[in-house]
């Protein structure tokens, strides 16, 4: 696991990490989403990480 390596989902990442800094609701919400519409990374959930 955390073998991904999408420099889609990596910026995704950045910002999703930036909106949550910046108390962004909407874009966190919206990145979420993005990265969960990545699955094909070899059956590697993408939404593991950002959860607390
Ligand atoms: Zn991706």
């Amino acid at each position: 696991m955390g073998s991904v390596n999408c420099a889609k989902c990596a910026k995704l990442r950045a910002e999703l990490a930036e909106a949550e800094e910046a108390g962004n609701k909407t874009k966190v919400i919206d990145c979420r989403v993005l990265l969960r519409r990545h699955p094909q990374h070899d059956e590697v959930p993408v939404e593991s990480k950002g959860e607390k």
